[in-house]
C-alpha cells in the first residue's frame, strides 16, 4: 500500500476508527493499492458533529474579515503544494498531471473568491420611517454538510469548504470514498493555514454516512454534488428533515454545429468538451448536434481525436466497472446501427496494463432512441445526431431530462442568442465546448442537473450558507411619531 491507511479528522485530528470495514483505494493509472478507507457510523459522524458544535460559537463570532485570513493563507499554501497535490489527484482520480495542475489551479480560484467574500457579504440598512432604520445581515447557519463525488478530489471540496467556512460556518465534508485522499491533504493545509481545530471535519465512507447526515438533527443544511439518482435520494431525505439542501445531479450536454461554424477551432473545442478528464466531467459535452452539412467539420473532429493517446493526453476512467459500461455503451451503439468512427474500446497502455484506459471515441449517425444519446455516459465519448434545422436541434435538446450545459458553434449571432435563449441549460456556451462560469459568476445547471434553489459557487453560494436577520431599531424617541412608532 503506497500510502498509510486513510483516518477520519474530526476536531484537528486524524483519528483511526476501530473496526469499521474498509475499501480499498485503487489508481485508475495503473492499479496501484493506494490506501484503504473506512466506511465510518454514525457515531463516528456524531463525534464530528459535538467539534463543530462546539467550534461553531467562537467561529462565528469570529468577524469575518479576519476569517478569511485563513483562506489567503490557505491560498498561499495551495500555490506552494500545487506539485504534489496535483500528483496526489492524478493518482487517486486517474486525469492527467496537466489536468490535475488545472484542477488545482480551480480550488486556487475558489479560494480566492472566499477572500473577496467580505466585499460581498455586507448587508442593507435604510431609514424605512422617522428615525427608524432596518437593516439585513447574513448569519451563517451553524453545522452545515458537503457530500462530494470521485471526479474532482480538489475542485468539487473547494466549492463548498472556502464559502462556507469564510461566511461562518463549520462544515462536515464527506468525500468519495473512491479518491479520499486529496481532502485529506487539503484539511492538513487548512489546519496549516490556522483554521481552528473542529471547524472542518472529514468523515469517510458510503450512503450510511450520507444517510445520516440528512438525518442528523443538529446538521442545518445539506450541500451534495454526484449523480442525479443520488441527488434526488439526498435532497429528499434532506429536506424531509427539514433541513436546507443543494443537490447537483448529473448530465447530458448538448453541443450545437451550425454549418458556419470556423472548422478547427469547433473540432478543437468539441474534442477537449468530451475527452478532458477522460469524459468525467459534468460539463463535459457528451451528444453533438450537427445541423446541416457539417462533415467537414466532424472530419476535423476525429483525426483530432485519433491524435489523443490514452495514458500521455488522455487519462484513465475511475475504476474497471466504468470502463466495462462505457464499452457496453459503445458496443449497443453500434449493435442499433450508430457508426464508430473512433473506436476507444479495448485500449490497453503498455507498462500500465492494470489502468483503466478508454480511447477517445466518436459515434455518427446515433438516433434520439438510442441510449448513447439519452443517458450520462462519464466516458471520452461523442454522440453524433443529425438534424436539417436548428429548431429540430433544440427539441432534441431540450427533452433531455438533465440541465446543466448547452453549447452552439457558430459565426451567426442571432443563432448563437436563439440558443441561448432557447436552450434548458443553466449554463450555456457560444463557440465554448466547457461553458463553466468563472468566480465571481456561479455555477449551476436546471432541471435534473440540480435540486433547490441557487448554485453552488460564487455569489449564489451566499445565499445558501448564510440566513438573512432583519432588525428594526429606533434609538431616537424625539426622531417623530407615525402609524410605525
Ligand atoms: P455518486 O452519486 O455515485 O456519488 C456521489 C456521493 O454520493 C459520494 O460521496 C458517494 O459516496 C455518495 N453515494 C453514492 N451512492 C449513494 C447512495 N445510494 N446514497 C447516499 N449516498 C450515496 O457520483 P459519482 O459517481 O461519485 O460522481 C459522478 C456523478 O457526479 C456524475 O453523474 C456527474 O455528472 C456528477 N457530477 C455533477 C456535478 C454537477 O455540478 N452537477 C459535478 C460533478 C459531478
Amino acid at each position: 500500500m503506497k500510502y498509510p491507511p486513510v483516518k477520519n479528522f474530526i476536531n484537528g485530528q486524524f483519528i483511526a476508527e476501530g473496526n469499521r470495514d474498509k475499501l480499498k483505494v485503487i489508481s485508475p493509472v495503473d492499479g496501484t493499492l493506494l490506501s484503504e478507507v473506512p466506511m465510518s457510523l454514525s457515531e463516528d459522524l456524531d463525534k464530528a458533529v459535538i467539534a463543530a458544535k462546539a467550534a461553531l460559537k467562537a467561529w462565528w463570532k469570529t468577524p469575518i474579515k479576519e476569517r478569511v485570513q485563513v483562506f489567503f493563507r490557505f491560498k498561499t499554501l495551495l500555490e506552494k503544494n500545487k506539485a504534489e497535490l496535483a500528483e496526489l489527484v492524478s493518482e487517486e482520480n486517474g486525469k492527467t498531471l496537466e489536468e490535475a495542475v488545472a484542477e488545482i489551479e480551480k480550488s486556487i480560484e475558489l479560494t480566492e473568491f472566499a477572500c473577496s467574500l467580505p466585499q460581498l457579504i455586507t448587508g442593507e440598512l435604510l431609514d424605512v420611517s422617522r428615525g427608524i432604520e432596518c437593516r439585513t445581515e447574513h448569519i451563517p447557519l451553524g453545522v452545515v454538510a458537503s457530500i462530494v463525488p470521485f471526479n474532482f478530489p480538489s475542485m468539487i471540496p473547494c466549492w463548498t469548504i472556502p464559502n462556507a467556512i469564510a461566511l461562518g460556518n463549520c462544515m462536515i465534508m464527506k468525500p468519495s470514498e473512491k479518491v479520499p485522499l486529496s481532502v485529506g491533504r487539503i484539511a492538513e493545509l487548512l489546519k496549516e493555514a490556522g483554521l481552528p481545530d473542529g471547524v472542518l471535519s472529514i468523515i469517510h465512507g458510503n450512503s450510511t454516512i450520507v444517510e445520516a447526515i440528512c438525518d442528523h438533527p443538529d446538521i442545518e443544511a445539506v450541500s451534495f454534488v454526484g449523480s442525479t439518482k443520488v441527488a434526488k435520494i439526498v435532497y429528499r431525505r434532506a429536506t424531509q428533515n427539514y433541513k436546507r439542501c443543494l443537490a447537483l445531479g448529473g448530465a447530458k450536454n448538448h453541443l450545437i454545429v451550425l454549418s458556419d461554424a470556423i472548422p478547427d477551432m469547433t473540432a478543437q473545442n468539441i474534442t477537449a468538451s468530451m475527452s478532458g478528464c477522460a469524459g468525467q466531467r459534468c460539463m463535459a459535452g457528451s451528444a453533438m448536434i450537427a445541423v446541416g452539412q457539417v462533415d467537414h467539420i466532424i472530419e476535423k473532429l476525429c483525426e483530432k481525436a485519433k491524435k489523443i493517446v490514452p495514458g500521455q493526453n488522455l487519462g484513465a476512467v475511475i475504476n474497471k466497472e466504468a470502463k466495462e459500461r462505457i464499452e457496453n455503451y459503445i458496443t449497443e451503439a453500434e449493435k442499433m446501427g450508430a457508426k464508430i468512427l473512433v473506436d476507444g474500446r479495448n485500449t490497453i497502455v503498455k507498462g500500465k496494463e492494470q489502468g483503466t484506459y478508454i480511447g477517445a471515441t466518436v459515434i455518427d449517425f446515433v438516433t434520439p432512441d438510442m441510449s448513447v444519446a439519452r443517458e450520462e455516459i462519464f466516458g471520452p465519448v461523442i454522440s453524433i445526431m443529425r438534424t436539417q434545422t436548428l429548431d429540430e436541434a433544440l427539441l432534441i435538446e431540450n427533452a433531455n431530462p438533465y440541465g446543466n450545459a448547452a453549447s452552439v458553434f457558430t459565426q451567426n449571432g442571432p443563432a448563437a442568442r436563439y440558443v441561448i435563449e432557447n436552450a434548458s441549460a443553466g449554463m450555456v456556451g457560444v463557440n465554448v465546448g466547457v461553458p463553466v462560469p468563472r468566480e465571481p459568476f456561479s455555477f449551476g445547471g436546471w432541471n435534473e442537473s440540480k435540486f433547490g434553489v441557487g448554485d453552488i459557487t460564487g455569489k449564489s453560494s451566499i445565499e445558501f450558507w448564510t440566513k438573512l436577520k432583519k432588525s428594526t431599531t429606533k434609538w431616537n424617541p424625539q426622531a417623530g411619531v407615525n402609524w410605525m412608532s
